[in-house]
């Protein structure tokens, strides 16, 4: 299971989280451990992740002129939010120069629907897509199918992502095991692998 090495939204120091689990960062002097964890479903939800939620459940209003992708019922997209965040890879965008977690919970079988904003038609979606930049409160995913500018950069059970903080300003870190594997500057857009 991919791990995040985030922002505690709650503690504001670095925290790793998964889909279980709490933020076992301890508070001031208090002793009083922070045992923030990640949002999974609607009611944990801040407004900004209700919203993506809702959006992401529901077929785009008759006005919509950008990509938009949703499943017919929100039951689905808890269970493929914890499928992506459980079993996802990551992989790099090359068109929107950031990296993602990826997972297909049935195969090449859609499981979502996929309106192409540009063409105004409707297409079935096989690919769970959660972007890795955004902070930890806010990480949600979208559907998509897997395009020629998508790159593998790793997968396993010991991923943790980090995100850039203040010693490594833009640059996001994937380590295998507590090994560092690939960093990507957001910046410059430069990927580096780590053998
Ligand atoms: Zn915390």
């Amino acid at each position: 299971m991919p791990l995040f090495q985030f922002k505690c939204p709650q503690c504001q120091k670095p925290t790793l989280l998964g889909g279980d689990g709490c933020c076992v960062n301890t508070l001031g002097n208090t002793g009083t451990t922070c045992g923030y964890e990640l949002p999974l479903y609607f009611v944990d939800a801040n407004h900004k992740l209700r919203s993506k939620i809702t959006k992401h459940t529901n077929p785009p209003p008759p006005s919509a002129n950008t990509d938009w992708s949703w499943v017919d019922t929100s039951g689905n997209y808890y269970a493929h939010r914890m499928h992506v965040i459980e079993s996802g890879c990551v992989q790099l965008n090359l068109k929107e120069n950031h990296l993602f977690l990826w997972s297909t919970p049935s195969g090449a079988t859609p499981i979502a629907n996929l309106y192409y904003g540009s063409a105004g038609t409707v297409a079935g979606a096989s690919g769970v897509y959660m972007p890795l930049n955004s902070q930890l409160q806010n990480l949600h995913h979208f559907y998509s199918n897997h395009e020629p500018y998508f790159i593998h950069i790793a997968d396993g059970e010991q991923l943790t992502i980090e995100q850039p903080d203040n010693s490594r300003p833009n640059e996001y870190r994937v380590c295998d095991n507590g090994r560092l594997i690939y960093s990507y500057n957001s910046v410059t857009h430069w990927g580096q692998r780590y053998s």
